[in-house]
């Protein structure tokens, strides 16, 4: 199927020409002719696939320059808005659309403005309540509205902001809820504001002879000299290491730094314009290796990323989805790894039976065990995983005095922790397979 093939205007098919676009992925070829058609419609399909797209050529055709506000998107973060709103303005180059994009943490003043002129607003609706509370925005026009990682966005505690801007706007307008997955929760959403929703759902897209993913059993405060080693090992060109807690994603880059690998973080407390840098940094060979966590990665679009490590996992097992889907992009390979503590065994067997993706068991390597400089003990948990239990605090330092004397500490352990290591792997691989 090609994009003229679903009707796509000339206009649009020459815009997406220059931007490499010349076939429609799955999700695009179920999608358009839905959307196009007036239906409302969940569209499933994994990070990469081409989403944006899918719901962006649809609706820029639908747009009539002589009728103000008619579309409004939202999405989870910042970083998604921008990049929904960056995609669609390449899309319509040659067709007259003003797209705004509104997101908290900067001035409202600046956006009533953009807002006003606009066809299309994308935002995050934390901030789109509030210019909708303070009658900025007047959604009794729409024709349309677009929920983008619809899940995402209710894991975060948005749904009463997105429901309250439902209840503004017009109840014929068509509803489009967009996802890598779509949850239970997502349900309430459906039932009430959704008219006799279809389904357009596309197979993931990652080839599985391009993505290969491993795991690694290790012990917590052996977990950042196993990801030294193994980003030493690995013939890495370009790296994102997620972690799930921001105080993890500061530490690890810190640490990685001392061992000379020079990393950039990303999470939801840095600055727009500082997240913006990171991103362009990464995407421009300025920088291979990037500290992340999930929340701030979501959907950003980075190119040729070789490998991606969980050095934690996420307690929702749609985010490794969301994660591994950040390599093997667009027929390049890929390799996913994981390093895997004993408590997060029980999340990973979820993960494994839930999307069925095919992880293989790594033997144990031996490497060098390194000081892991935790500077600011946020909490006990925290200290707990890298150190152990706070008691030890003085051993730690007696054990760090020993080890100087007979290096024990920096030696590869002895066999009873193989024997321990094994048997939980063992365990664990029959749950699996
Ligand atoms: P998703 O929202 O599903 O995670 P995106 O919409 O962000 O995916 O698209 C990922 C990347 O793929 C973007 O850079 C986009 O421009 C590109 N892309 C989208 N559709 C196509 C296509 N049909 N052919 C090639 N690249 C595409
Ligand atoms: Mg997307």
């Amino acid at each position: 199927m090609s994009f003229q093939e679903l009707q796509v205007h000339q206009n649009m098919i020459n815009a997406l020409k220059e931007l490499g676009i010349i076939e429609p992925t799955l999700i695009q070829t179920k999608a358009i002719p839905l959307i196009k058609s007036g239906k409302d419609l969940i569209g499933i399909s994994k990070t990469g696939s081409g989403k944006t797209a899918a719901f962006g050529i649809p609706i820029l055709e639908k747009i009539n320059p002589g009728l103000g506000l008619q579309v409004l998107m939202m999405a989870p973060t910042r970083e998604l808005a921008y990049q929904i709103s960056g995609e669609l303005s390449k899309f319509s180059k040659y067709m007259p659309c003003r797209i705004a994009t509104i997101f908290g943490g900067v001035s409202l003043i600046p956006q009533i403005e953009q807002i006003k002129k606009a066809h299309i607003v994308v935002g995050t609706p934390g901030r789109l309540r509030d210019h909708l509370d303070r009658g900025n925005l007047n959604l009794s026009k729409l024709t349309c509205l677009v929920l983008d990682e619809a899940d995402k966005m209710v894991e975060m505690g948005f749904i009463e902001d997105i429901e309250d801007i439902l209840r503004h706007t017009p109840k014929q307008r068509q509803m489009l809820l967009f996802g890598a997955t779509i949850s239970r929760e997502i349900d309430h959403i459906k039932q009430r504001y959704m008219h006799d929703s279809v389904i357009a759902e596309a197979e993931a897209q990652v080839q599985k002879e391009l993505l290969q993913q491993f795991y690694y059993s290790v012990k917590p405060h052996e977990k950042f000299s196993l990801l030294v080693h193994l980003l030493k090992k690995e013939p890495t060109s370009r790296v994102i290491v997620f972690c799930s807690k921001r105080s993890t994603v500061e530490m690890v880059s810190k640490n990685l730094r001392s061992q000379g690998i020079k990393s950039e973080i990303i999470h939801g407390k840095l600055s727009q314009n500082k997240r913006l840098h990171v991103i362009d940094s990464f995407n421009h060979g300025k920088l291979d290796f990037l500290v992340a966590s999930a929340v701030a990665a979501r959907g950003i679009h980075v190119d040729d990323v070789s490998h991606v490590f969980n050095y934690d996992l996420s307690q929702d097992p749609q985010e490794y989805i969301h994660r591994i889907g950040r390599t093997a992009r667009a027929g390049s390979s890929g390799k996913a790894i994981t390093l895997l503590e004993q408590r997060d065994h029980g999340i990973f067997a979820e993960i494994l039976d839930r999307y069925k993706v095919d992880v293989q068991e790594m033997p144990q390597e031996n490497f060098q065990r390194l000081q892991f400089q935790a500077n600011n003990f946020r909490s006990r948990d925290t200290h707990q995983r890298f150190h152990g239990p706070r008691r030890n605090s003085y051993q730690r330092s007696d054990r760090r005095e020993s080890n100087s004397n007979d290096g024990s500490y920096s030696q590869p352990r002895s066999n009873g922790r193989s024997r321990e290591m094994s048997r939980t792997s063992r365990d664990y691989t029959q749950r699996r397979y």
